[in-house]
């Protein structure tokens, strides 16, 4: 049971000080037992324009600082989330709901982030060359001015690490909007970073939901506008951040399919596919929602439904983030039960001893999906497989393409040749081969395809080095022939 941090009320973070106006509030509930756990302040446009004007006052002297000076905060800042992995792993659990040791990844993901934003003065390196005699051009990677970043609900620690550090390192100030059902991580994000020396002003939240978010994208003093959220918000956000010509990379939504052929070794195959489709609840955007079943497979489906027995709500299951999202995902079941598919294992009525005002949904196997149905194509976002069948792999890479989205895919096979087809002809922008959740670590860089991203590049990694800075590009003459010396 999660210890309780109790932040009873949220406050803006604005030029290092935590402050609440009198305004319109919003509470905050533990998705474990349906408890409130606070408020948080339904952001205007004034609190925004504050907050850019404190992150657009610090951008100048943050920016003329060095790379190696700027670096040095977020060395003591990824070494504070050590210390505090406790704590901030707890706070994780208490507002999403997740395991303990799903947390805890979570906030490890995040030092790794960090670490590779420490390493950026090693690889961000200027380019000089003598193009003719005398005269030089040099490319110059400059910070953009001040960005934000409006965050989803399912990763609150990690996913504010996606954008912060590379941000932030790279010289630009910041304005953050998390979600509004986890806005506790990122409090304590603002207040080990104040510790860590990061001047005011340089990192700044509002809260809020839909309003201040329409207000970021309008923003005339914002330059860039990363997003990470569902499909429908993120088409909205990007539509808008580019129509007020900022730059903008907004991540969506998924669907992602596990192709599972005969030749797969079974066991590791089923406790795969299992852990993908469940693990935080099924609240991933690399979560396994469709498994296409190739052939022969009905040995590897048992041991599939074995494995997900094993998993039980409340114990090694966390919870789904609110009630809507436990009605949505029981009725996208009860839908594809009425359209004909078969419940292999039914996860719908489920509550926990104790926590009976939490929201719980149990692993969840449909078999004899059609590609028409709503589980086969929409995003559920919950501990539900839909198992589609397919005679073989063109089929099965046919269904696979057909999709929307295109965050992940993978492939469960020992045949490395078949492998490589999926590996080519997956149209998502994350590739697994025997891996149910084929995240890239840094300094890989992390994105989708298709309707799972919208804009150039990646979110992390050397992508990201792209998107947080603009060239500047300075040619110089000098005139070696004419050795003067002005010190005669
Ligand atoms: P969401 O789209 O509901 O919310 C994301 C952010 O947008 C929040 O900060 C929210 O306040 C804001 N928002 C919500 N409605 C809005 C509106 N109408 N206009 C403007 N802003 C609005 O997403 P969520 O439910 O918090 O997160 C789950 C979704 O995020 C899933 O679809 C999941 O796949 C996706 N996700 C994708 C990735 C990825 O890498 N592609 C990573 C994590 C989560």
């Amino acid at each position: 049971m999660p210890v309780r941090k109790n932040i009873s009320e949220v406050k803006n973070y604005i030029n290092g000080r935590f402050e609440r106006k009198n305004q319109n509030s919003m509470d905050v509930f533990s998705p474990i037992d349906g408890f409130k756990i606070s408020t948080i302040p339904l952001s205007t446009r004034e609190d925004l324009d504050a907050a850019v004007l404190a992150a657009k006052n610090a951008f100048p002297s943050w920016s003329r600082m060095t790379f190696k000076e700027r670096v040095q905060i977020f060395f003591r800042y990824r070494n504070l989330l050590e210390q505090h992995m406790d704590e901030l792993t707890k706070l994780v659990q208490l507002e999403n709901g997740k395991l303990y040791g799903e947390a805890k990844a979570e906030v490890e993901k995040s030092m790794e982030l960090c670490e590779f934003a420490v390493s950026m003065p090693q690889i961000v390196v200027n380019e000089i060359q003598e193009v003719s005699k005398g005269v030089e051009c040099r490319t110059e990677r400059k910070p953009l001015g001040v960005v934000a970043s409006i965050t989803p609900f399912n990763f609150p620690n990690m996913v504010p690490h996606w954008t912060l550090p590379n941000a932030l390192v790279l010289g630009n100030t910041m304005v953050m909007k998390p979600s509004e059902l986890v806005p506790l991580s990122t409090v304590r994000m603002a207040e080990l970073l104040k510790e860590a020396g990061l001047p005011d002003g340089v990192f700044n939240i509002v809260n809020g939901g839909k309003d201040v978010v329409e207000a970021i994208c309008d923003h005339p003093d914002i330059k860039a506008v990363s997003f990470v959220g569902s499909t429908k918000v993120a088409k909205i956000v990007y539509k808008r951040a580019t129509s007020t010509l900022k730059r903008c990379v907004a991540l969506g939504g998924a669907k992602n399919h596990l192709l599972v052929l005969p030749d797969a070794n079974p066991k590791m195959t089923a406790s795969n596919v299992v852990a993908s489709m469940s693990g935080c609840a099924g609240q991933r955007c690399m979560a396994a929602s469709v498994m296409v079943g190739i052939d022969k497979v009905q040995h590897i489906i048992d041991l599939m439904v074995e494995a997900a027995k094993e998993i039980v709500p409340g114990d090694n299951l966390g919870s789904v983030i609110t009630a809507e999202s436990k009605e949505r995902i029981e009725s996208y079941i009860t839908e594809a039960e009425n359209d004909g598919a078969i419940i292999l294992l039914d996860g719908r009525n489920t509550s926990v001893n104790g926590k009976e005002g939490g929201y719980y949904v149990g692993p969840t196997i449909i078999d004899y999906v059609t590609i028409d149905m709503s589980v086969a194509r929409e995003e559920i976002f919950g501990p539900v497989i839909s198992i589609i069948r397919a005679k073989d792999l063109d089929e099965a890479i046919e269904i696979e393409n057909g999709s929307n989205y295109g965050n992940a895919a993978a492939v469960f096979t020992q045949s490395g040749g078949l492998a490589k087809q999926v590996m080519e002809r997956a149209s998502a922008g994350m590739i697994g081969v025997n891996i149910g959740v084929p995240v890239p670590r840094e300094p890989f860089s992390f994105g989708g395809w298709n309707e799972s991203k919208f804009g150039v590049g990646d979110i992390t990694g050397r992508s990201s080095i792209e998107f947080w800075t603009q060239n500047k590009k300075t040619t110089t003459k000098w005139n070696p022939e004419a050795q003067t010396n002005w010190m005669s």
